[in-house]
């Protein structure tokens, strides 16, 4: 399985090395011509304006807008979450705007720039998943067909599916815990095997 990373800025490298720790091979996408023969794609945590503004400059957002309409699977993660929403607030360009979410930057606050929590997620894993949380987006709505795929304690959504399109507040690439990456492994297989009729 071979996973491209968006590697224009931020951190790719923590979520390329945990990709290989689950058995994927890694692609660093920085040209739109890195897109070809990629099963999965993983936007990172970073700058969500910088990520925005590079993949514009280096004509990447039309490219990899049409790869994940047409079924590419997706991972955003942060920053990465924020390009995929259609609606985020405090974002000041086009970003790939795909999921029916609307998130909002910073939603912690100073006070609270980063912190950890332990999220049940009964779709991904059977224990609960380390989350660290930087400078986190909150997710504020969600549509359908996007859905829920964990909560915080006080409700607020920070994580959420859409078909192919996996979306995480939170930065599962900086942790031990490696089930986020391994459910999205899942996803792309799932999707893969949806491809070979009779499979
Ligand atoms: N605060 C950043 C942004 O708005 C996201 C932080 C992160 O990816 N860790 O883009």
């Amino acid at each position: 399985m071979r996973i491209g990373v968006l590697a224009l800025q931020g951190d790719f490298l923590e979520h390329a090395q945990m990709l290989r720790a689950v058995g994927a091979e890694v692609t660093e996408v920085r040209l739109p011509s890195d897109l070809e023969g990629l099963d999965g794609m993983v936007i990172p945590g970073g700058e969500s304006t910088t990520i925005a503004r590079l993949l514009i400059r280096d004509d990447l957002l039309e490219p990899l807008r049409q790869r994940i309409r047409a079924g590419l699977p997706v991972m955003g993660t942060c920053a990465g979450m924020i390009v995929l929403a259609e609606h985020a607030e405090g974002l000041d360009r086009e970003g790939l705007g795909l999921m029916a979410l609307d998130v909002k930057r910073n939603a912690f606050g100073r006070q609270v720039d980063s912190f950890e929590a332990d999220l049940d997620m009964p779709r991904v894993a059977d224990r609960p998943v380390h989350a660290v949380f930087i400078r986190a987006p909150s997710i504020e709505q969600v549509r359908p067909p996007a859905e829920v795929l964990a909560t915080l304690d006080d409700g607020t959504v920070i994580a959420a599916q859409q078909g192919n399109m996996l979306a995480l507040a939170f930065h599962p690439e900086l942790t031990d815990d490696t089930s986020i990456h391994q459910y999205f492994l899942r996803m792309v297989r799932d999707h893969q095997a949806a491809l070979v009729p009779g499979s």
